[in-house]
């Protein structure tokens, strides 16, 4: 893998060719159309969690940086200290886990945290200095259950910060997280805005107002204005994955990332074969196979697996398979998956040859596959499917 400063450009001689290429001015462009769409008072906050989301955090986080991004949202210490050492200097916020012994570190590092409790608060403080102090979100549960103080807590909380109850500690946001904000009939929408809005009171009836209020991610960001405030957390639309409502006209953002690899096999096989783990496949008819050096272990989904076998005993295939592009035209993926390997039935695309490039993820002419269709496929959520390209898959960068 390369040195986190020096980001690929095209795919080394000697790797497997087996690689995820990333437009980084889609990446760009896409950030540019949420901030068009959440309007000049509200800023965007590049969610670069998960290596983001799969399209690899150094090179994401660098270039949106150049480009003037302001913030940026992580999960985890390790991945906030990671975008300090590639020298991003802008807002770091850790929106996902806290643990007391990283205090220490994350001011060191000047990484923001996200606090949802009394103890977290008191740890940080414990670890702060007036010159060195922690730089904290308060978050509150408004409906998602999952982290924040409680709502009701909200009046003494801020009481307590105004008479210097954590006086090493700077107060930079107040948060919470929308939990159905890509249904915008969804009464727990108004619910949890209503109750954020008691939380912004009572600080400002002590005279708090921290620098930034937010609580939207993407969808948040593109369908309910009221719930901008003054920062959007926008992860799966900064990779062109953007919720779509009918309602809404699109924000234009498009997929950064496409997934490849090269024909590694190829062998005309007989009628009657059986092909791979449990046999799961058997040609029908005289074919041409293709074996491709991606897997499971790549995030190619075990679950794509595909059986033409009926009753096949084994469990766990699909009845129709998943496809992928070469030469232009869509071949189906057959058999099983394996860790490192599968099959592309290509008896019906001419002319194909080892090294051959084929296209899992991305478009080609008219044709595209996307993360919302290997999705689909697989009953989960585009999300999961970029975060699931495995890290032996290299990152190739387009400027
Ligand atoms: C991951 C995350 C986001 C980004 O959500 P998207 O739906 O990808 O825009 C926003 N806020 C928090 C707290 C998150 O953990």
């Amino acid at each position: 893998m390369a040195s986190p400063l020096r980001l690929l450009r095209q795919l080394p001689v000697e790797a497997r060719p087996t690689w995820a290429e990333i437009s980084l001015p889609q990446v760009l462009k896409n950030f540019q159309a949420i901030q068009r769409r959440v309007g000049n008072d509200c800023e965007v906050m590049a969610v670069v969690k998960a290596n983001a989301y799969g399209h690899g955090a150094v090179a994401v986080s660098r270039y949106l940086a150049l480009h003037g991004a302001r913030w940026f949202g992580v999960a985890t210490l390790e991945e906030a200290v990671e975008l300090r050492r590639v020298g991003i200097r802008a807002n770091v916020v850790m929106l996902g886990t806290f643990f007391p012994p990283q205090a220490k570190s994350a001011i060191e590092h000047r990484i923001q945290v996200t606090v949802s409790s009394i103890q977290h608060l008191n740890a940080l403080n414990r670890a702060s200095s007036r010159k060195a102090p922690a730089v904290v979100h308060l978050k509150f549960d408004t409906g998602m259950g999952r982290m924040g103080f409680s709502c009701e807590e909200a009046e003494g909380l801020a009481r307590r910060w105004a008479r210097g109850g954590w006086k090493h500690l700077v107060l930079q946001g107040l948060c919470s997280h929308l939990a159905s904000a890509e249904d915008l009939e969804c009464v727990q929408n108004r619910m949890q805005s209503t109750k954020f809005q008691r939380v912004r009171a009572a600080f400002e009836t002590v005279g708090i107002d921290p620098p930034v209020r937010h609580l939207a991610n993407s969808a948040g960001g593109a369908f309910h204005p009221s719930l901008r405030q003054d920062l959007v957390r926008a992860g799966i639309a900064l990779y062109g994955y953007e919720p779509r409502i009918e309602k809404f006209r699109p924000m234009g953002t498009g997929p950064a990332l496409s997934l490849r690899t090269r024909v590694l096999h190829i062998r005309p096989v007989p009628r009657n074969t059986w092909l791979g783990y449990q046999g799961t496949f058997v040609t029908r008819r005289r074919s041409v196979v293709v074996t491709l050096p991606i897997g499971y272990a790549d995030g190619f989904n075990r679950r794509f697996s595909f059986s033409n076998r009926a009753p096949c005993r084994t469990e766990n295939v699909q009845s129709r398979p998943m496809r992928a592009i070469i030469r232009g035209e869509l071949a189906p993926v057959i058999g099983r998956v394996s860790m490192d390997l599968i099959f592309l039935d290509v008896t019906d695309v001419k002319g194909v040859r080892v090294g051959d490039e084929v296209i899992l993820l991305g478009c080609s002419g008219s044709l595209a596959i996307t993360a919302a269709d290997w999705a689909a496929y697989l009953g989960t959520i585009p999300y999961e499917v970029l975060c699931g390209i495995g890290s032996r898959v290299y990152r190739v960068y387009k400027e």
